[in-house]
C-alpha cells in the first residue's frame, strides 16, 4: 500500500465520500477542511480518519498543512485530491470582484498550492497520484456562474499540462467531473431547481457521493497507471 494520500474539503460531502472510500480500502488518510469544525469533529469520531484544517486557498497555510500531516501520519503524500470548492452564484453583471476572487481562490489557485508542495516529493519517489475534482459546469458553462465555470474550466488546463510535465516520473493528474450530485452544495437548490435539472440528466436522478468516491477509487489505482490527463465525466449523462 502507498503513502498518505490527502483529501481536501474531505470531511463533507463528495470529499467526505471520498476519503471514507479510500480509507476502506486501506489507505492511510488525512482529510482536510477549513471552517466546518464541528462536521470535521464529527466524521473523525465516527470514521477514524484523522482531519487536518487549514485554508488551501492560502499557500504558506498548505506547506503547513502538509507539513503537519506527513509529520502526525508519518509519511510522505503519494496521493492528493484537491476537491474542496465553492460556489458563488450570481449574473455576471452583478457579480462582485469578491464573489470572482474568492471562487477562483478556493477553487483553482488552492490546485496551484496544494500541488506545488507534494510535486517535488513525487517527482523524487516517482510515484504520484493527482485527481482533481473539476465539474460538469467548467466543461458547459451554467448561467449564474462563469465564475464557477471558469475556475473548473481552469481546473482542467491545470491538470493536462501538469500531466504531461509529470508522466515520466511516474505521477498521473486526472480530473473527476461530476454532475449534480446530493449534497450541502446542491441541497441550497429550491425543490424546482432540482426538478427542472433532473429532467435534463438521462439516468433520471442526481448522483450520490459514492459515485465519485468510486471513479476516484479506479483512478488512484495501481492498475490506472497507463491513464493520465484525462477528464472523467461523472454525470448520468446529463452532458457527453
Ligand atoms: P460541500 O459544500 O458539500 O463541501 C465542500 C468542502 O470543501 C467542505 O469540506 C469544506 O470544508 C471544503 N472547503 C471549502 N472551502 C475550503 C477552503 N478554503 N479550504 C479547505 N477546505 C475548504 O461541496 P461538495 O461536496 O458538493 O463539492 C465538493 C467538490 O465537488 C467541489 O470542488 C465542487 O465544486 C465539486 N462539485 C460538486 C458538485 C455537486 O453537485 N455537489 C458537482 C460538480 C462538482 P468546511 O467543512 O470547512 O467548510
Amino acid at each position: 500500500m502507498r503513502g498518505i494520500a490527502i483529501v481536501t474539503g474531505g470531511t463533507r460531502g463528495i470529499g467526505a465520500g471520498i476519503s471514507k472510500a479510500l480509507h476502506n480500502a486501506g489507505y492511510k488518510v488525512a482529510a482536510n477542511y477549513n471552517k466546518g469544525e464541528a462536521a470535521a469533529r464529527k466524521f473523525q469520531e465516527e470514521t477514524g480518519i484523522e482531519t487536518f484544517a487549514w485554508d488551501v486557498a492560502d499557500y504558506q497555510s498548505c506547506e503547513k498543512g502538509i507539513a503537519e500531516v506527513c509529520e502526525r501520519l508519518g509519511g510522505p503524500v503519494d496521493i492528493l485530491i484537491n476537491n474542496a470548492g465553492i460556489t458563488k452564484d450570481g449574473m455576471f453583471h452583478k457579480m462582485t470582484y469578491e464573489a470572482w476572487q474568492s471562487v477562483i481562490n478556493i477553487n483553482l489557485n488552492s490546485v496551484f498550492n496544494m500541488c506545488r508542495v507534494v510535486i517535488p516529493g513525487m517527482r523524487d519517489r516517482r510515484f504520484g497520484r493527482i485527481i482533481n475534482i473539476s465539474s460538469i459546469n467548467g466543461l458547459k458553462g451554467q448561467i449564474g456562474q462563469v465564475n464557477y465555470s471558469a475556475s473548473k474550466a481552469g481546473v482542467i488546463g491545470f491538470t493536462k499540462a501538469l500531466a504531461q510535465e509529470s508522466a515520466a516520473k511516474n505521477i498521473t493528474v486526472n480530473a473527476i467531473a461530476p454532475g449534480y450530485i446530493s449534497t450541502d452544495m446542491t441541497d441550497v437548490l429550491s425543490e424546482e431547481t432540482k426538478a427542472h435539472i433532473t429532467s435534463g440528466i438521462p439516468i433520471g436522478r442526481f448522483g450520490v457521493v459514492d459515485e465519485v468516491a468510486a471513479a476516484v477509487l479506479f483512478l488512484v489505482d495501481d492498475k490506472a497507471s497507463f491513464i493520465t490527463g484525462t477528464v472523467l465525466n461523472v454525470n448520468g449523462g446529463q452532458y457527453m
